[in-house]
């Protein structure tokens, strides 16, 4: 069939059969299908929607045009986490090592950051040495040897996405939920899992930003999950200020080890208490554990006795880091940084933070990217001293920015201007929204 009737039906706000949708995405991997023909068929489907069952065949067909990878071998039940990203969300580098370290194999594939919101390959290569470009072989005798692996994805997994993907962003076609659900789920369903728990943001620092629009995309993608048989729970986590002690690459992987071995600051109670949540729902879905309450008393076993630590050091090793960020986590740090302060303009209460503005600075510092090509200093950073409902005084620092010498005092300035500072008491936001299930 000529992609121009294809196009057409949706235009007209027909319901496509799931081998038209084949079409589409063959024509895509093919070359069949022009960039022109592609875009004005993502702009069809962003206009018009696609019903469950258009979503379902979108996200198959999507599955399918590339390598699933199998894990059969591995006799442990397999399960992995993702986030729809946000600042300072590091959580992965705990949950991995906490749930292995409960018996559940994690075969994680992560993404780098774009934006304003970090990415897990930019953290990880934070560490010197470490290898995120991993063989299948490779990755799977990583997960063997300690129970998780973390790699980028390769050109061979669901490669419809990433030509899809780079005209929706070219094309404003990304904001569309059975767009997006089918381009995570693709990429998540062909880890080979059999539970996936989604942590959807909300709030200022979020994709989402409005809780109902990300309550939509967590329902989709808990459907979605769920009819592909794969046990799917998504959390509506807070993304209103900056998740934790750091914002930063090398940074957060500081914080994460502090955590791991036990010695972090209460700056960073945001980071273990949704990194313990995630990790629970995890191992109950992979049938580790018979209720939450039991599932998070392991989990905080696995933190508190330095099992996950030991993991986490053992894939360090494996995927060619240096282990001495794991013994001396200051190592990580870079002495020849510049430290500037983030003061209060005013004596109040910390009422809300612009997480996206803090995000874009991080970037504007060169933390971030905001082309795919660009390469990113992964030393910058920022510590977060105060959360919204803080009180402060006039002057106080609010965040410590280590950045490269030569840095304008207008970038400090925008990290100011995302605080706002009230007279009144703020309601203080839950870390966690709500939880989606399908049950
Ligand atoms: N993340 C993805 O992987 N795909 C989208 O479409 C949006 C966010």
């Amino acid at each position: 069939m000529r992609p121009q009737k294809i196009i057409a039906k949706k235009r007209d706000g027909e319901e496509l059969s799931a081998s038209e949708i084949e079409t589409f995405i063959d024509g895509i991997c093919d070359g069949s299908w022009a960039d022109y023909q592609i875009s004005a068929m993502a702009m069809a489907m962003v206009i018009r929607g696609l019903n469950e069952a258009e979503q379902d065949a979108l996200t198959n067909a999507m599955l399918h045009s590339g390598e699933v990878l199998d894990f059969s071998a591995i006799a442990a039940a397999k399960g992995d986490k993702h986030s729809t990203g946000g600042v300072g969300d590091k959580t992965s580098l705990i949950i991995a090592p906490v749930v292995a370290a409960c018996g559940v194999a994690v075969p994680m594939i992560s993404g780098r950051g774009l934006g304003h919101t970090g990415g897990t390959l930019d953290k990880l290569e934070a560490i010197p040495g470490y290898n995120v470009n991993l063989t299948s072989s490779e990755f799977h005798r990583i997960i063997e040897k300690c129970g998780f692996a973390m790699a980028g994805q390769t050109a061979d997994i669901v490669p419809a996405d990433k030509k899809l993907y780079a005209l929706r962003d070219a094309t404003a076609t990304v904001p569309c939920i059975p767009l997006i659900v089918a381009s995570i789920m693709s990429k998540k369903l062909a880890e080979g899992l059999d539970a996936l728990v989604l942590d959807v943001k909300t709030g200022s620092g979020a994709f989402m930003r409005e809780f109902e629009d990300s309550r939509a995309l967590a329902l989709a993608l808990v459907r979605t999950g769920t009819n592909f048989g794969v046990k799917t729970e998504a959390v509506i986590s807070d993304m209103s200020q900056p998740l934790g002690q750091y914002v930063g690459n090398a940074v957060e992987v500081y914080e994460c080890m502090n955590i791991l071995r036990g010695e972090a600051d209460a700056s960073a109670a945001m980071t273990t208490d949704l990194s313990l949540e995630l990790a629970a729902r995890l191992l109950v879905l992979a049938n580790a554990a018979g209720s939450i309450d039991e599932a998070r008393i392991r989990a905080e076993e696995k933190l508190a006795n330095g099992e996950a630590f030991e993991c986490f050091r053992q894939n360090v090793e494996l995927q060619g880091g240096d282990v001495r960020v794991c013994d001396e986590p200051t190592s990580l740090l870079d002495r020849e940084l510049v430290r500037m302060y983030v003061s209060a303009p005013s004596n109040g209460y910390v009422s809300s933070i612009d997480t996206l503005a803090i995000g874009n600075s991080i970037c504007s510092t060169g933390g971030g990217r905001v082309r795919a090509e660009d390469t990113i200093d992964h030393s910058v950073g920022l510590e977060c001293l105060v959360k919204i409902g803080t009180r402060v005084s006039e002057g106080e620092p609010l965040a410590i920015l280590s950045c490269r010498a030569g840095t304008k005092e207008m970038v400090v300035k925008q990290f100011a201007d995302a605080y706002t500072i009230a007279d009144e008491d703020v309601v203080i936001p839950e870390l966690v929204r709500a939880v989606i299930s399908r049950h």
